[in-house]
Parts: structure tokens; C-alpha cells; sequence
């Protein structure tokens, strides 16, 4: 029998209430951990080992409910994420989180616009006392990045979103990385990549990531080396197919989980070195035409 069930659970006890993570390393484990959970609960349900049952227990506060009555609670998240619209990738479930946890926004293409930029400052100005980590999350076939892509390979198409200042304000944001992404693939793995039938595919991914990874560089800059308290910034790429995130990360082999931006140039060239040479980028440009 396959079943999913998520439950969110409140038993009347403050047993099974999770303590607040005290710094971003801590905070970045807690959501590592979380989306680790989700990854085996929903490989059980496609492998059909059995019914898995996926609980994220509550704090009474969260729900504006404690003994002696009613109260609004205060907002505590101990992570602010920035995250794309797509209804694929509620961040909440990625996570395995609740009610009060994650401060979220979602714009199409998770991009750093004014709006965006704005909440996370009120984020970190207002709930600094909670707040330990900045996450930017894109994700897999994204269609914001899919769209930019193509107006790079086929300039042609970019006619109709030219007009369109409002979704040109989301494309153009991505140019700039999807230009780096191609040249490091060109020079990677010789200037006929452009021609196999994996390249665009393997384009919006690298470009996907490195669009999270320069987003939350900028933020970090924003918010200072240490940020306020502490506060650092991450990103990471959810893969709607694998349920995890993926995030390459220089020096490393390993890419789950979501990681820390590079702080400075030579940073970022050892970063799109591992994002190109990442076995999911090569297996994508080995994909035979259909
Ligand atoms: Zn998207």
C-alpha cells in the first residue's frame, strides 16, 4: 500500500517541540536535514516499501494557541527564503516545516527585486533575534530561467518580451548568468556543446543554480561578512524530480544540500567549475536526442 501523509501534529505536550536553531550553521542543518526527510519519505512512496507517514510537530505558539487562552504569537522564523512562484516547490514541504518558521518569499525566477529586497529587509531589521540564515532556493525546470535561456539561444524570441517590461524586468536579471553559464560549458567541454541535444536543458540548470549561488552572494553582501548576529545566506537548487537540493560547491564533490556563496571571484570560478562539472550538468549534455 502507498501512502503520503503529512501531518501537522499538535498532542498538548511541549514535548516534541523543536528548539529554535541558535546560529546559520545550525540553521542551515536544520533545513538540510528536513529536506533529507522529505527525500526518503517520497522515495518510500515511489519504491511502494510501504505507508510513510511525514509529521512536523507544532509549537502552540505558532498556532495562537496556550494554555489560559488565545494570543496572537510573534513572528520568530529562523530562516528567511527566497523562492520562485512555481506551485511545484512549496518551501514549507520542501523543508519539512511549519507554521512560523520560514520567512517566505516567492516571486517567478526568486530574482532580488525591489519587493523582494524590501521584505528580507524588514526581515532581518525585525526579527534579527530569530532570523539566522537568508536562503535563495531556485529549482529545476524553472520556467522564468527556461524563457531567459531561450531569449539568449534565439534572440528572435525575445521580440514579444521586450514590450513586456514587467516580465522583462525578471528575464533581464538573468542574462548576465546564463551568458558566464555558457562560456564556462563552451570552454569546458569545447565551443560544438552548443550542439547536442542536452545543451539547453544543461543551460537552464547550471544557469538556475548560479542565479541562486550570485543571489545569495549579494545578499551576504548586503547583509555584511558576518551579517547582523550572525545572519549568513545560502542557496541551492530544488530538483522537482529527485525531491532534493542541489547545490555545487568549489572544492567539493559533494552537491547536496544547500551551501554557502562564494565570497570572491576566485570563489566563483571554482564554483562554476564544479557546477559544469557536476555529474547532473554531464549527464544532462549526455542525454541522446529523442
Ligand atoms: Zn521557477
Amino acid at each position: 500500500m502507498k501512502i503520503f501523509e503529512v501531518t501537522y501534529r499538535y498532542d498538548g505536550t511541549d514535548d516534541m517541540v523543536r528548539p529554535q536553531p541558535v546560529d546559520a550553521d545550525a540553521a542551515r542543518a536544520r533545513l538540510n536535514e528536513g529536506s533529507q526527510s522529505v527525500v526518503a519519505l517520497l522515495d518510500g512512496v515511489a519504491d511502494g516499501t510501504g505507508a510513510v507517514e511525514h509529521v512536523v510537530h507544532l509549537d502552540p505558539r505558532d498556532l495562537g494557541v496556550e494554555v489560559g487562552g488565545r494570543r496572537t504569537p510573534a513572528q520568530r522564523p529562523f530562516a528567511a527564503v527566497v523562492g520562485c512562484s512555481d506551485a511545484r516547490v512549496p518551501i514549507e514541504l520542501v523543508f519539512k516545516e511549519g507554521p512560523n518558521d520560514l520567512f517566505v518569499v516567492r516571486v517567478a525566477g526568486n530574482g532580488l527585486g525591489a519587493e523582494v529586497l524590501g521584505s528580507l529587509r524588514y526581515a532581518v531589521d525585525h526579527l534579527g533575534d530569530s532570523l539566522k540564515l537568508v536562503v535563495v532556493l531556485g529549482h529545476s525546470g524553472c520556467g522564468a530561467v527556461t524563457a531567459a535561456v531561450d531569449a539568449y539561444l534565439e534572440p528572435a524570441s525575445y521580440l514579444s518580451v521586450a514590450v513586456n517590461h514587467a516580465l522583462r524586468g525578471i528575464l533581464d536579471r538573468l542574462l548576465a548568468v546564463i551568458n558566464a553559464a555558457a562560456r564556462r560549458m563552451a570552454e569546458e567541454f569545447g565551443p560544438d556543446v552548443t550542439r547536442r541535444p542536452g545543451y539547453r536543458t544543461a543551460l537552464i540548470e547550471a544557469a538556475s543554480v548560479s542565479h541562486a549561488a550570485l543571489s545569495a552572494h549579494t545578499l551576504q553582501r548586503h547583509l555584511g561578512d558576518d551579517g547582523p548576529q550572525g545572519l549568513r545566506a545560502a542557496y541551492g537548487t530544488y530538483l522537482i524530480d529527485a525531491h532534493t537540493v542541489w547545490a555545487p560547491r568549489a572544492g567539493s564533490a559533494d552537491c547536496t544540500g544547500l551551501a554557502y556563496p562564494p565570497s570572491d571571484l576566485a570563489g566563483f570560478a571554482g564554483f562554476a567549475d564544479a557546477v559544469v562539472r557536476s555529474e547532473r550538468i554531464r549527464a544532462i549534455l549526455a542525454t541522446p536526442a529523442p
